[in-house]
Order: structure tokens, then C-alpha cells, then sequence
């Protein structure tokens, strides 16, 4: 690449990525990291996401998502590597086939931001970038499957992808007839707003299929000023935007704070979607709560809010084909 990096390249190449840091910046103490964490899972941060959180607050919902701690070294035996069972299903490289009629398409490891209870934090990409040839060998794949009607990028983070690179895979898989839909999969709407770029809006409105967007919101103060303009502007161009949620021990597993959540997605053009149970992955149970208390959470929800504000109570078990749907 010879041009000069995007406001959003730059950005991404400014985030913090050291605990003492970030956690100058936010007038806390270094020794609120834990060095041996940290180097098993690096800390990444962009500015837009970090001025978010409160100064001085060590318990900020925001600064608990992305600070290494030292509960992550004590893990459980039953919080494993891969808890979905991404490994086995795993294709030609970078296709995930393991729902119905539905593919994840890895077309990145990478990610803006390094979520501390990701579900992928173990997942070895080296062997999932989208090199030409596994493009050529995930697009015969999904030529020779009819049974596929959408094609869901994931990652790492799907738009951290060239506009380029996005439009070329859009391009190719608008050619296989049986392919409907489209859907991302990403983090940047709400931690990188600036990814959402005219050029950007512009492929999406151009684009030959219909385009979903799940963002990947945990908490109200996520959605700033500049993240509501964003995503706005993507709602003009007819995309449907959806979100899910992590149900996170210390951060939202509060009525007060879900309901705030999804007042205010709504306000971005954004309806809930999922509210998902922690997947078991090692190095994440501290942030795990109770399906009894998630139940009752979602009941809570379910009485305060209008129908289509309330998300989906839903977990993800190795194997299975879809989602589980908690009910109760
Ligand atoms: C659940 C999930 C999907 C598939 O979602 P459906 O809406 O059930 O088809 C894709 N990507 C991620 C990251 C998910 O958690
Ligand atoms: S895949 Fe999603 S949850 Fe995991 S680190 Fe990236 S943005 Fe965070």
C-alpha cells in the first residue's frame, strides 16, 4: 500500500497498547494491570474507546472489558481454548461451516480493540488469513454448496479490511446465485467510529446484495456522540443493524444498565439482537455469571421495554448447528 493511511489507519495504529498507558491517560495506577496477563494477551485500545470511560474509575464498565487482570491466569478447567467449537468446523482455510445455511468467513485476526473476555483470545488465525489461495478455495467451497444463503464475515474484525478487499468480496460472492445476504459481524462501529467512512457507506449502499451489520455493544456509555453519528449514517443506506451483547459479571449484569443499553442502541438506529451467555473460553470465568441470574435479568428487561428492544437469551454450545435459546 503506497497511499497515506486513512484518518482511521491512523487512529488504529495510535491505539494504546500498554496497560501503563492507557492507565495514565485515565489518572489510575499502573499497578491496577498484571504484566503476566497482559504478555499472554496483549492490551488494545483506540482513543476513541478509551476517552469513553470515566477518569479515575477503576471499576469504569468500559475499562473492565480491555484491562489485563490477574483472575485470568486462575482458570477454571472448564473454560477451554476453543469453547464453540470454531476449530473442528473450520474450511478450506477461513470458512467456519457449522450452522444450517450459514458460513463465518474469517477474513482477518486482527482487531481494534482486545476484549479480555474474547471467546477467540486462544484462537490461533496464522492458519485462517485470507491468503489468495484460501480466497479461491473459500469461494468454491460456497459455489459448490447451495444450501448456503449468507455469508457472514467475522474475524478478527471484518472491517478492518480495505474498502478495497470489501468490495472485491462482495463482488465475488454477489456472482454465486444461491447467496442472499450478507452480514458483518464487527466491533468497529462502536470502538473505531471513524471506520465508518463515506467511501465505506458508500460500497455498502452500492452494494449488489443486502448488507447486515451486527455490532458488538456491551454498554450504554459505548455509544457516543460520534458513535450515534455513525451509525446513523450507516442506517440511511438501508442497512439493517442489529447487536449483540456479552453478558458480563461487573460491567452490565444490572437491569438498570441492559435497559439504558438498549434505550439507547435504539436511539443509534441499532435493535437489539442477542444478549449471549459468556462463552466458557480459558482465562474469561470471572466474567461469567449464572444462567439463573442472566434469566432473571432478561425478565427484568422483558418487563420494562417494549418487544423489540428486548434481545434474544442465547448461548452457544459446541457442536450444535444454531444458537440456544434460553427460555424459562
Ligand atoms: C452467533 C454468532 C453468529 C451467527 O449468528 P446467527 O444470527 O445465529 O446466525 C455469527 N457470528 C458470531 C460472532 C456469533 O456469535
Ligand atoms: S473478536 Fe470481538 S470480542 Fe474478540 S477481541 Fe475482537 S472485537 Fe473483542
Amino acid at each position: 500500500m503506497n497511499s497515506t493511511p486513512s484518518l482511521w489507519q491512523q487512529e488504529l495504529n495510535q491505539a494504546f497498547t500498554g496497560s501503563t498507558e492507557l492507565l495514565n491517560y485515565l489518572k489510575l495506577s499502573p499497578d491496577l494491570s498484571v504484566t503476566e496477563a497482559e504478555n499472554s494477551f496483549s492490551l488494545r485500545v483506540p482513543l476513541a474507546y478509551a476517552k469513553n470511560m470515566e477518569k479515575a474509575n477503576r471499576y469504569d464498565p468500559l475499562l473492565l472489558q480491555v484491562l489485563p487482570i490477574a483472575d485470568e491466569l486462575n482458570s477454571p478447567k472448564n473454560y477451554l481454548d476453543d469453547p464453540v467449537g470454531d476449530l473442528p468446523a473450520l474450511k478450506n482455510g477461513c470458512l467456519i461451516h457449522k450452522y444450517h445455511d450459514r458460513v463465518l468467513f474469517i477474513t482477518t485476526g486482527g482487531c481494534a480493540i482486545n476484549c479480555r473476555f474474547c471467546f477467540r483470545r486462544n484462537f490461533s488465525y496464522s492458519d485462517a488469513q485470507l491468503t489468495s489461495k484460501n480466497e479461491i478455495r473459500a469461494l468454491q467451497y460456497l459455489r459448490n454448496n447451495p444450501s448456503i444463503n449468507e455469508v457472514i464475515f467475522s474475524g478478527g474484525d471484518p472491517l478492518l479490511l480495505s474498502d478495497q478487499r470489501i468490495e472485491h468480496l462482495i463482488q465475488e460472492l454477489a456472482k454465486i446465485s444461491h447467496i442472499k445476504r450478507l452480514r458483518f459481524h464487527t466491533r468497529l462501529p462502536i470502538v473505531l467510529p471513524s471506520r465508518m467512512t463515506e467511501a465505506l457507506i458508500d460500497l455498502f449502499q452500492n452494494a449488489p446484495l443486502p448488507i447486515i451489520i451486527v455490532t458488538h455493544c456491551n454498554h450504554a456509555n459505548e455509544l457516543s456522540e460520534q458513535v450515534k453519528q455513525a451509525c446513523l449514517r450507516l442506517k440511511q443506506t438501508n442497512i439493517t443493524l442489529l447487536n449483540q451483547t456479552v453478558l458480563l459479571k461487573n460491567i452490565n449484569d444490572h437491569p438498570v444498565a441492559l435497559k439504558e443499553l438498549s434505550e439507547q442502541l435504539f436511539a443509534c438506529g441499532i435493535l437489539p439482537y442477542y444478549l449471549h451467555i459468556l462463552d466458557k473460553a480459558k482465562g474469561t470465568a470471572h466474567f461469567d455469571i449464572t444462567e439463573a441470574k442472566a434469566i432473571q435479568l432478561h425478565q427484568s428487561l422483558q418487563k420494562q421495554l417494549s418487544g423489540y428492544l428486548v434481545p434474544k437469551l442465547v448461548k452457544e454450545e459446541a457442536g450444535k448447528a444454531n444458537k440456544t435459546l434460553i427460555t424459562y
